[in-house]
């Protein structure tokens, strides 16, 4: 399973700015907070986590391997 974006509900206002900038509509909103309806749906953009004006969004396990930087088996 892809890491997904954790939202802290004690921080989230319930602005909506996350559910309405989300490209794919992974974001919903129940009983004032945001939360991830369809983590499926997650590109892990961090669109979300940019825009939120309380840091309640969180992506804490993002690693981008740059192309050429993975490593390859050897033998020893
Ligand atoms: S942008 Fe932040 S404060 Fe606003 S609804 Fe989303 S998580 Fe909550
Ligand atoms: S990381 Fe991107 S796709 Fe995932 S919930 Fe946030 S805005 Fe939506």
């Amino acid at each position: 399973m892809n890491p997904l974006p954790t939202i802290d509900q004690a921080l989230c206002t319930g602005c909506r700015r996350c559910v309405e900038i989300c490209p794919t509509r992974a974001l919903d909103q129940k009983a004032g907070k945001a939360f991830m309806r369809f983590p499926d749906l997650c590109t892990y953009c961090t669109v979300c986590e940019d825009i939120c004006p309380t840091n309640a969004i969180a992506l804490p396990f993002l690693i981008v391997l740059a192309p050429g930087l993975q490593t390859t088996k050897t033998t020893h």
